[in-house]
């Protein structure tokens, strides 16, 4: 990566805190996509090193590339579309209807019984899922958030 490009991946992915000339202090877009509660200002008063160090960090290391790829292409293919951080991209149909239904679920302490629920199905418009797809999955994240939970406290 040159050094055109270096700027382009962190104008794409942060803005300045304040509009001051001086101002070294950024937001983190995606986290703003994402309403993400971790979010917080970065500093990177000489160079863009603490940018990067964020996007390479264990929150992004996953997808920045990946959305900075989307975004690159976009820029050529559809210049108006460009620009933006549309964090949908990087899921397969297949996770966005689990995440609805665990979402569902979680959200309104609903039984897992919910998903195969028919009046539910004729009214939501979510693909179809089994209780035992939601609930295996839902224990995977369970044990996640565990993890990270004793990470963070340890
Ligand atoms: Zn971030």
């Amino acid at each position: 990566m040159n050094k055109t490009d270096n700027k382009d991946i962190i104008t794409f992915f942060f803005y300045p805190t304040s509009d001051r000339k001086d101002c070294h202090e950024y937001w983190c877009k995606i986290y703003k996509e994402r309403d993400c509660h971790r979010e917080k200002p970065y500093a990177s008063p000489k160079g863009y090193q603490n940018l990067f160090n964020h996007l390479q960090s264990e929150a992004h290391e996953n997808e920045w590339k990946d959305l900075w790829k989307v975004e690159k292409q976009s820029r050529i293919l559809a210049p108006t579309q460009s620009g933006n951080i549309n964090l949908l991209k990087k899921f397969t149909p297949e996770a966005e209807t689990l995440f609805g239904w665990m979402e569902l679920v979680i959200h309104n302490c609903e039984p897992f019984s919910y998903v195969e629920n028919k009046i539910i199905r004729k009214y939501i418009k979510l693909g179809t899922v089994t209780v035992e797809y939601v609930q295996k999955h839902t224990i995977e994240v369970y044990d996640i958030v565990i993890e990270e939970i004793k990470k963070n406290s340890s």
